[in-house]
């Protein structure tokens, strides 16, 4: 894979960078400052070397054009960040749109939501090709879209030099020292779905000491112990598959939960502390998944202790590596009254959700491919 350096720097000096970025999430969020903060550094890094970019992102999962979704917003929040104009480009054609960056006095271009054109998400190598011929070179530095295959990803690097760009770089380093973790590693699952968590699951339930599931996740395990489930999130039809982790010995399940109306939102008290022995004792964590449905008052205590258990693990001891990633798990740092700027810095937050899982889990992602 090619990275982008400082020599690749200077010869596109003066040119136009077409970057992917990924800034899916709402402008106001959390989340969406986190993700927009982690490539902001690259963005500056390009325009410090005189290097013009066109931004490409998506936002949600319109089905055509949907302003709901636009990317607008964060016209004024990527000016108010780099400190200087950004100009918005609607997408109509792309002839009008070449002519606007190229006569453009601005040097920093935003499209609107890529996935409003069908062409993205088919992967189309069309549209990978009018994107291409937007700029000089390439940059990936959307990670967090890495699995997806789609043409401002992986068609438009058929067309002009592309390259993984800083972001891209990071999250790769930090995930890879991640797989070779220093025992005892703990791997953390939470969230909605237990469908989406069982591939990481399967992949280090043998390697890892302890594999600590709560939220939704754990539902289905405690459903395959044969626990009832009344109206908890949970999914039937994956007991089969789960049956053996769900009794095995270093899967631990939650011992107690919160619940209302015959609904288990949230993993309970004893279960925050027993879950915190093996966090204590971990050298290495991973952790996707919020352990309850921390949005709803009185159902973030579970997400809150473990917060609060891993960053007091992090600042202890500085040789300890966490490794957090989801979109929920991050936002859930609120129930902390933190910022993800305010971690120590042995806590790595990941921009990805499902690239972080397909990546831990030994997939290929299609957009990492693509710059090879
Ligand atoms: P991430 O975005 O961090 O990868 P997910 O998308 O998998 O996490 O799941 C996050 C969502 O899971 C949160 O919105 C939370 O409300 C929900 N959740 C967690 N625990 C439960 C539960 N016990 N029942 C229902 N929903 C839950
Ligand atoms: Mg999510």
């Amino acid at each position: 894979m090619k990275f982008l350096n400082e020599k690749i720097l200077k010869i596109f000096s003066g040119k136009t960078c077409v970057m992917r970025i990924d800034i899916n999430s709402d402008p106001k969020s959390d989340e969406g400052l986190f993700r927009l903060h982690a490539v902001l550094p690259t963005i500056i890094g390009l325009r410090m070397s005189g290097v013009r970019v066109v931004l490409i992102s998506h936002r949600g999962r319109p089905l055509g054009e949907d302003q709901k979704c636009t990317l607008k917003p964060f016209v004024k929040v990527i000016e108010r960040e780099v400190g200087e104009k950004v100009r918005f480009i609607p997408l109509t054609n792309f002839e009008e749109i070449a002519d606007t960056i190229e006569a453009g006095k601005e040097n920093i271009f935003l499209l609107e939501n890529i996935r409003f054109l069908k062409g993205e998400e088919m992967n189309d190598a069309s549209l990978g090709k009018q994107l291409a011929a937007l700029g000089s070179f390439y940059i990936n530095d959307a990670f967090a879209v890495s699995h997806r295959e789609s043409a401002s990803t992986c068609a438009i690097t058929k067309y002009i030099p592309s390259y993984a760009g800083p972001l891209m770089k990071r999250e790769i380093g930090s995930l890879r020292t991640a797989m070779k973790p220093l025992h005892p590693f703990v791997l953390m699952i939470g969230g909605a779905k237990i469908s989406d968590k069982l591939p990481l699951i399967e992949k280090f339930w043998k390697s890892a000491d302890a594999v600590i599931v709560g939220g939704g996740a754990a539902n289905t395990l405690l459903a395959a112990q044969g626990i009832p489930m009344g109206n908890s999130l949970y999914d039937a039809s994956l007991i089969p598959r789960v049956q053996k982790y769900a009794n095995a010995a270093q899967v631990i399940t939650p011992s107690d939960t919160r619940d209302r109306k015959n609904e288990i939102l949230d993993i309970g008290p004893k279960t925050e502390k027993e879950f915190s022995i093996f966090l204590k004792g971990a050298n290495t964590v991973v952790w996707n998944g919020p352990m309850g449905m921390f949005e709803k008052k009185g159902f973030e205590l579970g997400t809150r202790a473990m917060w609060s258990t891993l960053i007091k693990r992090a600042k202890l001891d500085k040789n300890v590596h966490i490794y957090v990633g989801g979109g929920e798990t991050i936002t859930s740092l609120r129930t902390m009254g933190l910022l993800p700027t305010k971690l120590p810095k042995n806590i790595f937050l990941s921009t990805g959700g499902g690239a972080m899982l397909e990546f831990l889990s030994g997939k290929k992602l299609p957009g990492i491919d693509a710059l090879k």
